[in-house]
């Protein structure tokens, strides 16, 4: 083979040490390694594997099955695999939902709440529910439009590391982009009718968006919706209106099962309080050189988000990161500070290893009283 390409050798570069990337959840080595083993050379790869098989069918019909005992689905729920990204559906979930209505309610909770609520903006008349910013109000101030076709939240505000750990009863269909938590909470379906996420964080490998909804909500589609983007068009077709994203399902197969094999989401969800807690306390010790904006009771399970209590000391705080091997820990363009993802697939011992060195950081270099 010829020697790597720049693009290579920069995506090779980071091979040691652990990533904490809120981009992209790393898989569980085993996941890799199962499906690297799949991408061999030839007929019978997953690479190549056609939409129109058996087998790709029975590999998708698994993975809705298995989503399906993980998550306690109902069967009024149907489960769509698209492509698009979780973004895709910020446009898509009003050009589906509203029907005869013009009214949809949005929780602002931070960076992708407003991303959202700015795409809902070109199909519908959007009205903030309430706004969330450090501190979930309780579900009493909300002001929800009882004319909005649906209510939309982000569960877990992956930028600005704010959670909302119990989905409130409203008297409108409930929406949750849970792109951050999906497969890390168990969830409660009597409080929603719909579901979505990209499935690059929690679920695998960039490429498929899966799309969980009460079919009582499907018919509602305005006609120029796309027919592929058309949650009835694509229920009433499996998902295989167009070329689901295969390979991306494969890998959902795969982390699916390992998730199952482990004991579940209960499981993962009681992991993702552990590693997280483990991180806020060291980030509490440090007091003095860590500040926490998110009340506690709103602070995510999954993305601990901070700030250093001297900004200056943001930069000689995520270098020294990257020297441990501790990499992308840096906040969110918008939103800066230090950024911790904390996916299914993270091991144990990147979480460790993380808590150790924000203990270091701060008896080194915290604030002494003068
Ligand atoms: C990452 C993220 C998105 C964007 O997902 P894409 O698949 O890139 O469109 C949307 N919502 C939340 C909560 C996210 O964390």
């Amino acid at each position: 083979m010829a020697s790597p390409s720049l693009a290579e050798a920069a995506v090779l570069r980071n091979v040691s040490g652990f990533s904490f990337s809120a981009a992209a959840g790393p898989l569980p080595d085993e996941v890799a390694a199962d499906v690297a083993a799949a991408c061999r050379a030839g007929r019978g790869s997953v690479l190549s594997l056609p939409f129109t098989s058996p087998a790709f069918r029975a590999l998708q019909e698994e993975t809705e099955a298995c989503l399906r005992r993980l998550l306690a689905i109902p069967d009024r729920f149907r489960v769509l695999f698209l492509a698009g990204g979780a973004s895709a559906q910020f446009a898509l979930l009003p050009l589906n939902l509203l029907g005869t209505a013009r009214q949809a309610s949005y929780v602002d909770g931070g960076h992708w709440s407003r991303r959202a609520i700015a795409e809902a903006r070109r199909y519908a008349e959007v009205s903030i529910a309430v706004q969330a910013s450090g501190r979930i109000p309780d579900v009493g101030e909300w002001r929800v439009d009882p004319r909005a076709a649906y209510c939309h939240v982000t569960s877990n505000e992956t930028a600005d590391g704010l959670q909302f750990r119990e989905l409130p009863v409203l008297p409108v269909p409930l929406v949750a982009d849970m792109t951050s938590d999906l497969l890390m909470r168990p969830l409660d379906f009597a409080r929603l009718s719909l579901v979505y996420a990209g499935a690059q964080k929690t679920i695998g490998t960039p490429g498929l968006t899966l799309v969980i909804v009460d079919e009582r909500l499907l018919g509602r589609a305005r006609p120029e919706t796309p027919r592929v983007m058309d949650y009835a068009a694509q229920a009433a077709a499996d998902s295989r209106l167009c070329t689901p994203p295969v390979f991306p399902i494969f890998v959902a197969h795969r982390m699916l099962h390992w998730i199952e094999a482990r004991g579940g989401v209960a499981v993962m969800a009681e992991a993702a309080r552990r590693r997280s807690d483990a991180v806020y306390a060291a980030l509490a010790e440090g007091a003095g050189t860590y500040v926490m904006p998110v009340d506690r009771a709103s602070r995510s399970h999954v993305n601990p988000c901070f700030r250093l209590a001297d900004e200056a000391q943001t930069a000689l705080c995520l270098q020294a990161a990257e020297a441990a091997g501790l990499h992308d820990l840096r906040g969110h363009p918008d939103v800066g500070g230090v950024r911790v993802s904390l996916y299914n697939g993270v091991a144990d011992a990147a979480v460790d290893a993380l808590v150790a060195f924000l203990r270091a950081f701060a008896r080194r270099h915290g604030l002494r009283a003068a």
